[in-house]
């Protein structure tokens, strides 16, 4: 290739290019653009991934609208969660290979595109019985569903758990892992098709979160006891009712909130209860080897499987955008590259 710059003729290397989704601006889902990009570079600590699927998450809508504390700097390509083939590995990675099935944590470069560079620690290998589409439905949702059941509230067998918002990404997950872990489970959805999923994934009880009065249906399940653990999705909505729906020691662990809402604390005093707030990046290291390994067995086993309910272009992105924040979910959304 030839470029001239003032008069000058400078000689550069052809690079092979990619398509991935680039961010040039905050704003709506139409800041999403298809471009064409150079392939990223591989590190000797790196992997480079041939991405066949990405996982769509809500926290993408609120880095590309603005609202969330931290920005990547511009143009950046959004996401964390893919699943792909590795095509080259750095000469100072030795447990991964070219050609292993592989799931990410994270990205130097970002998903939303045909390659991802990845820090050997943001990979893991994927079982030949999870397709590449569910797995790029692993890491945020089951990893967030891990560390909100057994990492913050320290759910144990035998205790009941309200997933409050189970049809989603997070819901499923919570619910495979929850029922595998022997817990009885209670989940919620805002459709009826939500809730045929919610229960064709374990919940021993399901009811509808859009129904009057329905955390009375919780109360009775447990014969008046409460519940000892939730895992709420919609704070801002559900947060003062949650107080009143828990046992004694019970706790509530705020995954999701889009907003504020008043409490009566004495809801929580008088049941020794605990509210536990979460951010999944905020998790330290050594409890997302522990998260991951944990995640892996299930995988393999069985136990886990994403649930994928929408499948889009990698140039549609920003109808995912649209769709990841639209009522009646159901399991994940992803784009195909
Ligand atoms: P998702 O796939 O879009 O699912 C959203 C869930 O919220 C659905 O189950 C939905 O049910 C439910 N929901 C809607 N209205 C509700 C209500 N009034 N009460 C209870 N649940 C309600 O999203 P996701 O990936 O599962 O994430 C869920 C939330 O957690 C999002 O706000 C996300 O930003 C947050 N999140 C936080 C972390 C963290 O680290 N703290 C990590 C991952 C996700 P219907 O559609 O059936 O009504």
């Amino acid at each position: 290739m030839r470029l001239e710059f003032s008069a000058q003729l400078v000689e550069i290397d052809d690079c092979d290019t990619m398509k991935a989704i680039q961010v040039h601006q905050t704003g709506g889902p139409e800041v999403l653009k298809l471009e064409e990009i150079p392939d990223p570079r591989c590190g000797p600590a790196q992997v480079r991934i041939r991405v066949r699927a990405t996982g769509v998450n809500p926290v993408e809508t609120y880095l590309r609208s603005g609202n969330y504390p931290k920005i990547p700097p511009f143009p950046y390509t959004p996401g964390s969660d893919a699943s792909g083939v590795i095509i080259e590995a750095g000469s100072d990675v030795s447990e991964l290979a070219v050609g292993d099935r592989v799931y990410t944590s994270g990205s130097a470069t970002g998903t939303y595109a045909e390659q991802a560079v990845c820090g050997p620690h943001q990979v893991h290998r994927l079982p030949e019985s999870i397709s590449f589409e569910e797995g790029a439905g692993v890491n945020i949702p089951y990893a967030t569903a891990y560390r909100a059941l057994f990492q913050r509230a320290h759910s144990v067998p035998g205790e009941t758990v309200l997933i409050h918002g189970a049809s989603g990404g997070v819901g499923v997950a919570a619910t495979q892992l929850a029922r595998s872990a022997g817990l009885k489970v209670i989940g919620t959805a805002g459709t009826e098709r939500g809730r045929q999923l919610v229960s064709d994934q374990g919940a021993h009880y399901v009811i509808d979160h859009g129904k009057e009065g329905y955390l009375d249906t919780i109360r009775d399940l447990t014969g008046g006891r409460g519940v000892d653990v939730i895992l709420e999705m919609l704070a801002n909505v559900n947060l003062a009712k949650d107080l009143t729906a828990l046992a004694m020691g019970g706790r509530v662990v705020v995954i999701g909130c889009r907003g504020s809402i008043e409490i009566n604390p004495r809801d929580a005093m008088g049941r020794d209860a605990a509210i536990l707030g979460m951010v999944l990046f905020n998790a330290p290291e050594q409890d997302l080897i522990r998260i991951h390994a944990a995640l892996g067995a299930g995988l393999e086993s069985g136990v886990l499987k994403p649930i994928v309910g929408r499948k889009f272009s990698l140039k549609d992105a920003h109808l995912a955008h649209q769709a990841v924040m639209e009522p009646g979910a159901h399991g994940k959304i992803v784009l195909i590259p």
